[in-house]
């Protein structure tokens, strides 16, 4: 069964009906992270959140191409460089690799095109070229290149702001630059005197701005060269808007003569406990931190939990309630692995009750991705689930393949239930302890073995005391951190 899907648009303010530029094809672009310091809250919410939108649509069976690109020229990477004194390269390559490894633990789908604006500086040279011939840009006496808004007629479509005539002039006369309008940007910086970084282009030695490398990098990508619009869907964080979408719509609307998405969507700022994270205010902490604390799925689960256009309030007491129904998922895939089901019994089960319950979640996903309809949803399964487990102990085996079904759709929707239970539970526990461990159950599976009980039951206690719960299943001895 097919659901109609439903977005909310920021430029018309709705929600509207999405239909995509060509049949059964999504191609979505994400403004993604400037490479100058390790990925913080904010940026693993906006990832998860457009990464929610991809599955939803791939489950619908969409065709998808997801571009995310890495800004790895940029003043703040330049800034680094001055006081690290390390190359462009060396600094940006870690990040990345930082930044790659945060999306891996979060259960990111790794997008299909991950451009860097240091690999686009052709395309780049080349949309800015057209815009000079087209007269929208403009050359200053020291050589930058600037975009002329003024041109644009459409400037501000896209976030529907509106300047007026004294407020432009009262700011146009306080700057210094030869900017010709008070909104119009930098498109190239021509090289300067001790400029660090500057590549070879057909507009003479220099660096991009900053808006201009998304629009070539889509371009590049993912763009139709032919339709109204280049791609279906451009995402971002909420504080995006406005100057940097608006910006890239501009540009590319005057150099490609169509628009560059049929839809925007934003995603909620993350606030710590009610404030706005910021670096100045020292509360905006790393993705990393909170992986290693609590683990990369505990905090996908609570970062996901609150709608993506919603202002995400972050505090330490409501990820662990969140943990806690993480948890639920995972303890009802253990009691499902003591059943013996083979993927030939999966494939032949009975498919409307599966059915029922993922048309249920698929639903609630198309309604512009209405994440806490899922969770109840999800939250009902588990609990009728361990209610039908609790009740029949001799349970149809056709009922267990679907609830691991279920599971299956949970995971495939919202990338939630993936790992092996065992490792779940025993998340925080070093590689030593883990050791230390096994040992103590090898030793208590050969004291069974022996009949020596006392020792066998000593050892249990001894892992007791180190909060190991050990449990006999039909797959071996199995243990688990319990708090
Ligand atoms: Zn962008």
């Amino acid at each position: 069964m097919k659901y109609k899907i439903e977005l909310f648009d920021s430029v018309k303010k709705e929600k509207i009906e999405f239909e995509p530029i060509v049949s059964g094809e999504a191609r979505i672009y994400v403004c993604g992270p400037t490479v100058y310091d390790h990925a913080h809250l904010g940026h693993a919410r906006s990832a998860i959140a457009f990464d929610l939108l991809r599955r939803m649509l791939l489950e619908n069976d969409f065709k998808v191409e997801f571009g995310r690109n890495f800004t790895d020229i940029d003043d703040k990477i330049i800034n680094k460089m001055s006081q690290t004194g390390e190359s462009l390269l060396e600094i940006t390559e870690r990040y990345i690799n930082s930044y790659s490894r945060d999306m891996q633990d979060l259960g990111i789908i790794v997008p299909t095109v991950q451009p860097k604006a240091t690999e686009t500086i052709d395309e780049i040279s080349h949309m800015v070229q057209e815009l000079l011939d087209k007269d929208f840009a403009y050359r200053t006496s020291s050589g930058d290149i600037y975009f002329d808004t003024s041109r644009d007629k459409n400037y501000l479509s896209i976030s529907g702001r509106y300047q007026n005539e004294n407020e432009r002039e009262s700011r146009l006369n306080s700057i210094e630059d030869e900017k010709r309008n008070i909104a119009d940007f930098v498109l190239w910086k021509h090289e300067k005197d001790g400029d660090l970084v500057k590549f070879e282009s057909s507009l003479g030695n220099g660096r991009p701005g900053w808006h201009i490398e998304c629009s070539a990098m889509i371009e590049k990508h993912l763009s139709h060269k032919n339709k109204n619009y280049s791609i279906d869907i451009h995402c971002g964080g909420a504080d995006l808007l406005f100057p940097h979408h608006e910006n890239e719509a501009s540009q590319s609307r005057c150099a490609t003569g169509h628009e560059l998405a049929k839809y925007w969507l934003h995603n909620g700022f993350v606030k710590i406990d009610g404030e706005k994270m910021s670096k100045s205010l020292g509360n905006s902490f790393f993705v990393r931190d909170a992986i290693k604390k609590y683990g990369g799925e505990a905090i996908r689960f609570y970062l996901l939990s609150t709608h993506y256009r919603a202002d995400f309030n972050f505090s330490e007491e409501e990820l662990l309630n969140s943990k806690k129904r993480l948890d639920r998922i995972y303890r009802l895939k253990k009691r499902l692995s003591s059943y013996k089901i083979s993927e030939a019994m999966l494939n032949s089960v009975f498919e409307l009750d599966n059915l029922i319950f993922k048309n249920h979640l698929l639903k609630a996903m198309n309604d512009d991705l209405n994440i806490s309809i899922v969770l109840a949803e999800i939250d009902k399964f588990v609990s009728t689930a361990n209610e039908s487990l609790d009740q029949n102990k001799k349970i149809d085996l056709s009922k267990i393949a679907q609830y691991v079904k279920n599971l299956k759709c949970i995971n495939r929707l919202i990338g939630i239930g993936e790992n092996n239970y065992s490792e779940y539970f025993q998340f925080g526990i070093g590689d030593e302890v883990k050791k230390e461990i096994e040992d103590l159950i090898s030793q208590r599976t050969e004291a069974k073995k022996d009949k020596n009980f006392v020792l066998a039951d000593e050892i249990r206690d001894q892992l007791k005391n180190m909060n190991v719960q050990i449990m006999d299943t039909i797959n071996g001895v199995k243990w688990e951190r319990v708090e």
